[in-house]
């Protein structure tokens, strides 16, 4: 079983994600009463899609029978070259290309064929941002990061520029052992965060968040927040940048994760005389079409 848990962490590399580690599969009851209560106190917000599929994300056997292991998957999307931000809106770096949902579930879906190849009978589910499955408990559990002051997975040598991905399965494996909290003293990313939405370590106050507010609010952005955004129209990136491990991070080579040159010589100009037609090319498979015109406009001022 270890050769086998070996050769799925090497074909996991291959595929181009940069992390892979494994969990043994286990109730996760012990987060139920901080999530329901994070759930009652409507700390979600409008993200209703966190309110579903609770028994599922506790206990991952419903989702996948007789699972047994489970494992998390980073991929980086630092990206080599950061778009300029004089006289310029700022979008989120994991913006800056294709959206990761579609690599990714691609990716896993490869990997899982290569799974298969060693018992054609076994069951495993990928998951990016389902909804069904606490990815980053998972990605703590299974050692490829913990769970940063800023709520984040960070990955001691590699920082905190990843997507998650995690495939459930029935094929049992030795765990890799869990990762534990490397943030020590540090409170740069509480310091940082402009708009206080991190006053609670290791708790995000999510309608405070400039990610939430200017890519999952439907609403307009509160007057007192507005000022805040200094010209972030599409999420924030300031708890990642001021921490200290993302000194360690590496450019991607994901050709996919690459900004257009349209995007990358867009101005502050351009973005307010952008069309819907335009926003349509410019963001075509891109996360940022998945939010709409409106809500990017709504930041343009
Ligand atoms: S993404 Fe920005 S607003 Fe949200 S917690 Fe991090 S620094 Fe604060
Ligand atoms: S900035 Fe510091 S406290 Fe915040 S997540 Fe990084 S290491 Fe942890």
């Amino acid at each position: 079983m270890n050769d086998l848990k070996e050769q799925i962490k090497s074909e996991a590399l291959r595929l181009g994600f940069s992390h892979c580690g494994i969990a043994r599969n286990e109730s996760l009851e012990e987060l139920r009463s901080f999530y329901t209560d994070f759930i009652r106190r409507k700390g979600h917000a409008g993200m209703n899609y966190l309110e579903t599929w609770l028994e599922k994300r506790f206990h991952p056997e419903l989702v996948v029978p007789g699972a047994k292991s489970v494992i998390a998957v980073l991929m980086n999307y630092f990206p080599p070259e950061i778009i300029p931000e004089q006289d310029n809106f700022i979008i989120s770096k994991y913006a800056y290309g294709a959206d990761y949902h579609v690599v990714m579930r691609y990716l896993l879906e490869e990997l899982i064929r290569f799974m298969k190849l060693s018992g054609s009978n076994i069951l495993a589910k990928g998951f990016v941002d389902s909804g069904a499955v606490f990815e980053k408990a998972w990605a703590q559990r299974s050692g490829v990061g913990w769970q940063g002051k800023n709520t984040l997975i960070i990955n001691k040598s590699a920082g905190s520029f990843f997507f998650i991905g995690v495939i459930l399965t029935d094929l049992e494996m030795e765990p890799d052992p869990p990762e534990t909290d490397h943030c020590g003293a540090c409170s740069n990313c509480i310091s940082a965060c402009p708009t206080g939405a991190l006053d609670i370590p290791y708790q995000l106050n999510i309608p405070k968040c400039i990610s939430y507010l200017t890519i999952e609010s439907k609403e307009e952005i509160p007057e007192e927040l507005k000022e805040k955004l200094k010209d972030r129209i599409y999420g924030c990136d300031i708890c990642q940048d001021v921490c200290p491990y993302n000194r360690f991070a590496r450019p991607h080579t994901t050709p996919e994760f690459l900004p257009s040159h349209i995007l990358m010589n867009l101005r502050k100009a351009d973005w307010i005389a952008m069309t819907v037609p335009d926003f349509n090319r410019i963001f075509a498979g891109s996360p940022v079409k998945r939010s709409g015109y409106q809500r990017l406009k709504r930041g343009l001022s």
